[in-house]
């Protein structure tokens, strides 16, 4: 294969592979090609499904051959974060509970993506049931940062971000439930999106906090990040919170330009202590968006402050409940041993689960208790309510928010494990769009003094997505940050 069709958009892969240029199964072995060879120092699979996509890409390429219509992903290379269902592929969640757990059954976007003709190349590393802001709360060890592999690469879906910012697959499926997507595409260097909730099927997708988790895509560039949505998003009968809305096309938003778009500032979201490029990289990429023509002007959502703690009560909460299911019974291992039902429960929740998700499920069960209920569960969800009205009464007059991704670049593994408050701080700009459901995109829009990238958070209403993926292009089309690569392997700064 030559260097030009080495490492191509999905966009660019769709065209060469209905042209006959180029075969799903070329595609598909150079990416795991390159997967193999950056296994060791990336670590973005848990599982890479090599046979079975090998499968996939034949059959995409016989569907290719005998001229049948080609899905909007016919033959491309997607790799999955190890939280969502694949039949017949290992998906552990990222913990030693779930470590030999085979899906039966697929998602509903795991079905997607192979009723578009996507070809599953592996599952990707992620925090344990996506609890985590680095991926070091992975039980199979972290995913590493491409653009510095002493870095982490964000979490929870970090290896989802690498495996794209490193061509290891050429779009991939992350879950937000608290910035999940967003921080990890912000310190790789990629496009990441987290939908309004309800626009995607959670079923298949292991539950972290129900009534916060989406499901949402990693792409290069905000394009194939529109072509990932259209195939992922609608209604689906098996979740009964997804919305039954007709799927607009998304492609078709991306022309739309920045002029007329009436952008809001959020003074909260520039806050001291954070990187002074990051806040440059912003200012100007807000600078650019009124060069092109649209009003920009400033805002205050006054209750973004209260969001973190209001999320480590909500999100702990649910995820006590959600984490009840695995009892050594019904799926998941079991650590046997002489004793009552009650001491295996304890035995093997005590090997299976790691410490952070431990933490939560403490935290969570502390809060639901009686007694305890009204002063911080139900406190917790009038505070979302507060943030929610303060996001509705910005949209009344704007079209999207513009902030920072994160406050910082990608940060050194291990700088953070020790001081879990640090480590939750990195998503203060994300996580109160999840407790809004509102739809968000991080795309690049700089690089640091240490030459880490910086991501551009913008924000819609609910359903808006056209309006952010709009605006996104409209920034992406006018820079060039989207087309900044990581260093070549082995290479750190
Ligand atoms: N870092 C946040 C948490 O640990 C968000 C994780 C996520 O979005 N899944 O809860």
């Amino acid at each position: 294969m030559t260097a030009a069709f080495d490492q191509p958009t999905i966009t660019d892969a769709a065209r060469r592979l209905r042209a006959g240029e180029l075969s799903a199964t070329e595609l598909t072995r150079a990416a795991l090609a390159r997967a193999a060879a950056r296994a060791a120092d990336l670590h973005a699979f848990i599982t890479v499904a090599e046979e079975a996509a090998l499968r996939d890409a034949a059959a995409s390429d016989a569907r290719l051959r005998a001229g049948k219509p080609a899905g909007a992903l016919e033959g491309i290379p997607i790799a999955i974060k190890d939280v969502i269902a694949t039949a017949g592929i290992r998906t552990t969640a990222g913990s030693r509970i779930l470590a030999d757990f085979v899906p039966p059954y697929d998602a509903t976007v795991t079905a997607r993506l192979r009723a578009a003709g996507a070809v599953i190349v592996g599952k990707t590393n992620c925090d344990e049931f996506a609890m985590g802001s680095s991926n070091e709360n992975s039980a199979f060890g972290p995913a590493r940062n491409p653009w510095d592999v002493t870095r982490v690469p964000g979490g929870s879906s970090g290896g989802s971000a690498v495996a794209v910012a490193a061509s290891l697959a050429l779009g991939s499926l992350g879950t937000d439930t608290g910035g999940s997507i967003r921080l990890p595409a912000s310190y790789c260097g990629v496009v990441g999106m987290k939908p309004t909730y309800g626009r995607v099927s959670r079923y298949g997708v292991i539950a972290y906090a129900s009534s916060l988790d989406q499901v949402g895509p990693f792409a290069r560039d905000v394009t194939d990040c529109a072509l990932l949505l259209g195939v992922l998003a609608g209604h689906d009968a098996r979740d009964s919170t997804s919305v039954e809305r007709a799927v607009p096309d998304y492609g078709d938003a991306l022309a739309g330009g920045a002029k007329g778009l009436r952008i809001a500032i959020p003074g909260e979201y520039f806050v001291e202590g954070m990187e002074p490029d990051v806040e440059r990289a912003v200012q100007s990429a807000v600078e650019t968006l009124g060069g092109l023509g649209a009003q920009i002007g400033s805002v205050s959502l006054p209750h973004t402050e209260y969001a973190v703690s209001a999320y480590y009560v909500v999100a702990t909460a649910e995820a006590s409940s959600n984490l009840a299911r695995y009892d050594g019974v019904r799926y998941g291992s079991r650590v046997d041993g002489d004793g009552t039902l009650l001491e295996m429960y304890r035995r093997t929740r005590a090997a299976g689960f790691g410490d952070e998700v431990k933490r939560r499920i403490m935290l969570g069960t502390y809060a639901l208790s009686a007694g305890y209920y009204d002063a911080y569960y139900l406190k917790a969800q009038r505070v979302r309510t507060l943030i929610l009205n303060d996001f509705a009464r910005v949209f009344q007059d704007a079209d999207v928010i513009v902030t920072p991704t994160a406050p910082t670049t990608a940060f050194r593994l291990g700088e953070k494990v020790a001081d879990p408050l640090q480590m939750y701080l990195s998503d203060i700009f994300t996580i109160s769009v999840n407790l809004a459901g509102l739809p968000a995109i991080s795309l690049p829009c700089g690089i640091d003094a240490a030459g880490l990238p910086i991501g551009l958070q913008i924000i819609g209403p609910p359903f808006g997505e056209e309006l952010v993926l709009r605006a996104a292009r409209a920034y992406e089309a006018a820079t060039d940050w989207h087309t900044r690569r990581p260093p070549a392997p082995g290479g750190s700064r």
